[in-house]
């Protein structure tokens, strides 16, 4: 059976003329599926009941299944689905609701093999990319478990598990469908897909017509630095990066956004500070900072004064700034905490094990 989810207008057609059927009744699967969110072929009212039956028989909407719901105090829920195309796989999912729109943070990979020192996905190393679907999914799931108390507003955020531009393809035929007005429906200004630096894949994200926000994870004012928490700088080191932002051709409304995970004591003096306003002086450009939230990795939180100092600097050289306190904290807020809470879980109960290979 055709998994049918994460499929374009084109390929809903295509799939359609293969069965023998009109073309043109794809164009109203996909209006069912992503814009009305009906994930069953029987509520598929706008087909008629023959074709309808048909394709429960012969195609299938393979959701992301919810494995466990984590709820955190401040109205955060965060998902652990299961993924059934192709090699089984856990994800997270995470739902943050605000006062007049709600954010989902989705993953792109299970696991990761950039292995950033600040980030728990690294140590599962790299399980698998994840497909069209099972990439839309996660923000049906998502809109779905929360239809009762959906705000206007939709965000997407690529910063869950993996390095999107290194599942490149999956990634934009995702995007293509969320961001897509007769799809999802999402604004493109409402997106964001965060990347660790990957060079190339941002040359090529520059040359697509709709694309989300492009998120640059800084998070060193160094090369030196860098090198220490982020192997991928040797690879593409700050130069590199910065040039290919530099390259990026912003739309008028777009701007860079650039992350920095802030460590107590490595790199969050006010000599970084400096370093970042060089850096990114020449850009249209913000800045977010993240202060570590202690877990297990051997970083410290920074002190508080000197976060708002850190953010001072920049501001007073006209670089918008901005302190980003991570949510759903009680819940394991930090990328891939919870992917490796799951991995425990899997291993102690005796499950298939879920560490990966880089
Ligand atoms: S921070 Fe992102 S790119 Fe880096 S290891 Fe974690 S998931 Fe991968």
């Amino acid at each position: 059976m055709l998994n049918l989810l994460g499929k374009s207008t084109e390929e809903l057609r295509e799939f359609l003329a293969a069965i023998g059927e009109a073309p043109y009744r794809g164009a109203q699967i996909y209006h069912a599926l992503y814009a009305e969110r009906r994930f069953d072929f029987a509520a598929m009212t706008n087909l008629p009941a023959e074709l309808r039956e048909r394709l429960s028989r012969q195609a299938s909407i393979a959701l992301p299944r919810i494995v466990r719901r984590h709820l955190s105090s401040d109205g955060t829920v965060r998902y652990v689905l299961a993924l059934g195309e192709g090699k089984p796989a856990t994800v997270e999912a995470v739902f943050m609701p605000e006062e007049n729109r709600q954010t989902i943070c989705i993953s792109t990979q299970a696991g990761c093999a950039v292995d950033c020192r600040f980030c728990l996905t690294a140590t599962l190393g790299l399980l698998r990319n994840l497909t069209a679907g099972e990439i839309v999914g996660q923000v049906l799931v998502a809109l779905h478990d929360n239809r009762d108390a959906l705000k206007p507003q939709t965000n997407i955020v690529l910063m869950g598990q993996g390095e999107p531009l290194l599942n490149y393809d999956a990634v934009m035929a995702a995007l293509r469908i969320l961001l897509d007005q007769k799809g999802v429906a999402i604004a493109p200004r409402h997106a964001a897909l965060s990347t660790s630096g990957i060079v190339p894949g941002i040359e090529r994200l520059a040359q697509e017509q709709v694309r989300p926000m492009l998120a640059i994870s800084l998070n060193a004012s160094s090369n030196e630095q860098r090198d220490q928490i982020m192997p991928i700088n040797r690879k593409y080191p700050l130069e590199k990066l910065l040039e290919a932002c530099r390259n990026y051709p912003l739309k008028p409304r777009e701007w860079l956004l650039f992350e920095y995970v802030l460590l107590g004591g490595f790199n969050d003096s006010p000599e970084d500070a400096h370093r970042v306003v060089k850096l990114l002086g020449n850009l249209r450009a913000k800045v977010n900072l993240i202060p570590w939230n202690p877990g297990a990795l051997p970083h410290k939180r920074p002190d508080r004064e000197r976060v708002e100092e850190f953010q001072r600097v920049l501001i007073d050289k006209g670089m918008p700034c901005f302190i980003r306190d991570s949510r759903g904290q009680d819940v394991m807020a930090a990328c891939g905490q919870l992917a490796l809470a799951e991995a425990g879980r899997s291993h102690s109960a005796g499950g298939a094990a879920t560490k990966a290979q880089p």
